[in-house]
């Protein structure tokens, strides 16, 4: 049973290079994930019909608030494997990209994996086939804004702009992923009114500083629990390491008995 708080000793909330950031934006971004995947938790018990709802309470983290734990009662079920239970949640960023898109494709399809894919705009409307097969092959999608700017230095206007911009190209989404993992009140009172729940991570590979393909697999085998919302990077720069690594976390949790969804928010 994992009785931990949501792996935070690999989450920076960093999303691309060439950034620099503050280490309160960093705690906020943490702490949000570790709001996020609570929440991700509470709303797949009803959702998902193959994790039964207390094989679900009983893998949630042991630290929960009181109003998410008492969001998070679910009724009853019964109880099944332990193993039945072992989700994981893959998450790509920054893509479509015409090299790597695929390749991560390919290598979830091997392992019958379902991932979601958080697109930036720009990126999906110059690789529009690459948007449809994401979605053909039954991964979700979601909104990684247009531009990829930190929200939570915008107005309300703009990150409202960014995100009707990247729904534009992609149809609706039901999700967004903030570029860095920084929100404040106003990203997400905009992402509510634009219908989107915020999803943050809770194990962070930072693969997109490329420590090394064995270091990404690493974390994400590593820090993986039920639940799991694991973060890697399919575009925005040179991603060979990030695909190496999804092989080998793939393999050995599929050996573990993990298998791999959508984030049930997103669609
Ligand atoms: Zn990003």
């Amino acid at each position: 049973m994992n009785t931990t708080t949501p792996t935070t000793t690999t989450t920076t909330g960093a999303a691309t290079s060439t950034r620099t950031r503050s280490t309160r934006a960093r705690g906020a971004a943490v702490l949000g994930a570790a709001t996020a995947v609570l929440v991700v938790g509470a709303a797949a018990v009803p959702a998902d019909a193959a994790m039964p709802a207390s094989a679900a309470a009983s893998n949630r983290p042991a630290a929960v608030s009181t109003s998410l734990a008492a969001r998070a009662a679910a009724p009853a079920a019964a109880p099944t494997g332990r193993r039945a239970s072992r989700v994981v949640y893959l998450t790509f960023d920054d893509g479509p990209n015409r090299v790597y898109t695929p390749q991560v494709l390919d290598l979830l399809r091997r392992y019958r994996a379902k991932a979601t894919f958080f697109m930036i705009g720009s990126a999906a409307r110059a690789n529009p086939a690459l948007v449809a097969r994401v979605r053909s092959a039954g991964h979700a999608i979601g909104n990684h804004t247009f531009s990829h700017p930190w929200l939570s230095r915008l107005p309300a206007s703009k990150i409202r702009s960014e995100l009707r911009r990247t729904d534009a190209v992609l149809g609706r989404t039901t999700c967004l992923r903030p570029p860095g993992g920084f929100v404040n009140g106003t990203v997400r009172a905009v992402a509510r009114s634009e219908g989107k729940s915020v999803q943050l991570w809770t194990v962070d590979t930072n693969d997109w500083r490329r420590p090394g393909a064995s270091t990404i697999g690493r974390r994400a085998v590593g820090g993986a629990r039920t639940g799991s919302v694991v973060l890697m990077h399919d575009g925005g720069g040179p991603r060979r390491q990030t695909v190496a690594a999804l092989a080998t976390t793939l393999a050995r949790l599929s050996a573990q008995g993990y298998r791999f969804e959508r984030l049930p928010a997103c669609r």
